[in-house]
C-alpha cells in the first residue's frame, strides 16, 4: 500500500501521486489537488477523492 510521502499514512486507493488528501490540499491547494487527480483520469479514484475533499473541507470551517 502506498504511504504519503508527507505524514506517512497509508493511501487506500490508487494514485499517481503518493500524497494523501490532507497533505495533498496542504501543498497544493483544494483546487490544484483537485486538478492534478482530476488530470490522472482515473474515475474510481476520483469519486473516493470527491468524498475525501468533502470531509476535509468541512473539518476546515470548523475549525475556523
Ligand atoms: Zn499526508
Amino acid at each position: 500500500m502506498a504511504k504519503c510521502v508527507y505524514c506517512k499514512t497509508e493511501i487506500g486507493d490508487e494514485r499517481a501521486v503518493d500524497v494523501c488528501n490532507r497533505c495533498g490540499i496542504k501543498v497544493w491547494g483544494e483546487k490544484m489537488f483537485q486538478a492534478i487527480i482530476d488530470n490522472m483520469g482515473n474515475a474510481k479514484t476520483k469519486g473516493d477523492l470527491h468524498q475525501g475533499l468533502i470531509n476535509i473541507d468541512t473539518e476546515k470551517k470548523s475549525k475556523i
